[in-house]
């Protein structure tokens, strides 16, 4: 999976509580928002692993899902996938 075509992306200045963070190829849940994010780059302290997902470290390369480890849910600066809203940058 490469990085979203631009017009798959809902841009959003932040992503409310409750957003699940979610792989986008084999649709398994990785964290959930437990506050409201404002898209600063960093989910650090602002979400909690789902399943056996491991806890959320900074990083500035893509993330991969830890569940089937092919699919991409962040890029940085920003594109995250999401259950709710898909693409969001
Ligand atoms: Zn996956």
């Amino acid at each position: 999976m490469s990085r979203p075509p631009h017009d798959q992306i809902t841009p959003m200045s932040s992503l409310p509580s409750g957003t699940v963070l979610y792989c986008p190829d084999c649709d398994m849940g990785i964290y959930i928002t437990t506050r409201k994010v404002e898209r600063d780059g960093t989910f650090e302290g602002a979400v909690r692993s789902l399943a056996d997902a491991p806890e959320y470290k900074r990083g500035s390369s893509p993330k991969r899902c830890p569940f089937c480890g092919t699919g991409v849910w962040w890029y940085p600066p920003g594109y995250v996938y999401t259950l709710q809203y898909g693409w969001v940058a």
